[in-house]
C-alpha cells in the first residue's frame, strides 16, 4: 500500500511516560486510560497495547463497536455508555459496561448480569444514577467492579469540585463495588481527596495540560504534512481562497498535503505554523479542504516531496486556535498514517 502523504508521529516513549507519571500522580489508586473515540484520535489499538505494556489495567471506552476493536488484546474495558437493548448480543467477554440509568440497570438484571460498573450522577446531570436512587435499593444484589462518578469542572477551582467528592465520598459501603473512580486528568491534579481507588485520564496520556500539577508531561502527537510543491509568489499577489493574504514582497510558498478536511481547521488560517528543523514555516492564507500553504523563505533548500511538522503543542494550540485541546486531537483525520515511533 503506498503510504499517506500526511502521517501523525506518534511518540510511543512520551504516552508511556506519560501514563507512568500520572500513575505516580495517583497515589495508592491504579490508574486508567480512556481510550474512547479511537484513542482520542491516535487509534485505539496501538495506545492500549502500548499502555497495556506499560502496566495499565483499566480501559474506558464510550461504545460497544470501541471495546470489539480492543476484544483481542487482553485488557479490561469499560463502556462508558451503558447497554442499549442492541447491545446485548454482541458483547465481548473482557468488555463490561458502565451502567448509567435505571432503565440500563433493570436491562442488565433481566439478562442475568454479571460484573459490571456503574456511573453515579453527582452534579454533571448528563449520564449517571442518581445518589437517591442508590439509597432506594436501586443497585441492590448488583455486581459492581467500579462505582464511577465524573467531574463538571476540575479544570478549574470551583467550588462544586468539593462537593461533587462530598457526594461521591458518601456512597462508599453503599453499594457492593470493589472500587470508587472519580478523576479523569485534570482530577488528579485536584490532589489526594480526588483519587479514590482508580483515576480515569484521557487527555494528559496524549499531551494535554491544565494544571501546574500537569507539569512533565510530554507531546505525543505531531502530524507532518508532505510538499506538494513549491512557488514563487510575486509582491502584491495573494495567496488561498478568498485573497486573505497578500504577499508583501516577492516570497517563496510550499502547498501542503493538508486542510480542513484532515481537522487542520480553518483558524489556522494565516495562524497555524510548521517547522523543518528550526526554521518556523508561517501559514499564509486560508486553510482549503485538502491544502494548505506556509511561506518557506527560512527553508530554502526545502522542496516538493519533503516532509514538514506541524506545531500541534496541544495548550498553545489551543490558546491559537480557540478549540479544546480536546477538538485538536480527536478531528485529526482518517487521511493520517498513524505512526509509532
Ligand atoms: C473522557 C472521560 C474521561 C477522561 O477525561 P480526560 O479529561 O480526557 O482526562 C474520564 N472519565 C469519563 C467518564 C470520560 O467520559
Amino acid at each position: 500500500m503506498n503510504c499517506s502523504p500526511l502521517r501523525l508521529r506518534l511518540d510511543a516513549a512520551a504516552l508511556a511516560a506519560n501514563w507512568t507519571l500520572l500513575a505516580g500522580l495517583s497515589g495508592r489508586a491504579a490508574c486508567g486510560a480512556a481510550v474512547k473515540a479511537n484513542g482520542y484520535g491516535l487509534g485505539a489499538r496501538g495506545v492500549a497495547a502500548r499502555l497495556a505494556a506499560a502496566g495499565c489495567r483499566d480501559f474506558f471506552v464510550a461504545t460497544w463497536a470501541e471495546a470489539r476493536e480492543l476484544a483481542d488484546l487482553g485488557v479490561a474495558v469499560s463502556v462508558l455508555h451503558g447497554v442499549r437493548a442492541e447491545d446485548m448480543a454482541d458483547r465481548p467477554p473482557n468488555a463490561r459496561p458502565v451502567l448509567a440509568s435505571a432503565e440500563q440497570v433493570r436491562r442488565w438484571r433481566e439478562a442475568g448480569g454479571g460484573g459490571c460498573d456503574v456511573m453515579v450522577d453527582t452534579g454533571m446531570n448528563r449520564l449517571g444514577v442518581a445518589p437517591e436512587q442508590v439509597s432506594a435499593g436501586l443497585l441492590d444484589g448488583l455486581e459492581i467492579d467500579t462505582l464511577l462518578s465524573h467531574l463538571v469542572s476540575a479544570d478549574e477551582e470551583v467550588p462544586l469540585n468539593a462537593r461533587q467528592r462530598d457526594r461521591f465520598a458518601a456512597m462508599a459501603g453503599r453499594t457492593s463495588a470493589r472500587r470508587m473512580s472519580l478523576a479523569n486528568s485534570a482530577g488528579i491534579a485536584l490532589g489526594p481527596d480526588y483519587h479514590f481507588d482508580l483515576t480515569r485520564p484521557g487527555i494528559a496520556l496524549y499531551g494535554g495540560r491544565y494544571r501546574s500539577g500537569h507539569a512533565g508531561i510530554r507531546q505525543v502527537v505531531t502530524p507532518e504534512a508532505q510538499i506538494l510543491q513549491r512557488r514563487r509568489v510575486a509582491a502584491g499577489e495573494t495567496i488561498g481562497y478568498n485573497a486573505t493574504y497578500t504577499a508583501p514582497r516577492e516570497m517563496e510558498v510550499a502547498i501542503l498535503n493538508l486542510g480542513y478536511a484532515d481537522g487542520y481547521l480553518r483558524c489556522f488560517s494565516n495562524r497555524g505554523c510548521g517547522r523543518a528543523g528550526e526554521a518556523a514555516l508561517p501559514v499564509v492564507g486560508r486553510v482549503s479542504m485538502d491544502l494548505t500553504a506556509l511561506c518557506v523563505d527560512a527553508a530554502p533548500s526545502l522542496g516538493e516531496g519533503d516532509w514538514v511538522a506541524i506545531d500541534y503543542d496541544l495548550p498553545e494550540t489551543a490558546a491559537l486556535s480557540g478549540l479544546s485541546q480536546y477538538e485538536l486531537l480527536t478531528g485529526l483525520g482518517a487521511r493520517f498514517d498513524r505512526i509509532w515511533e
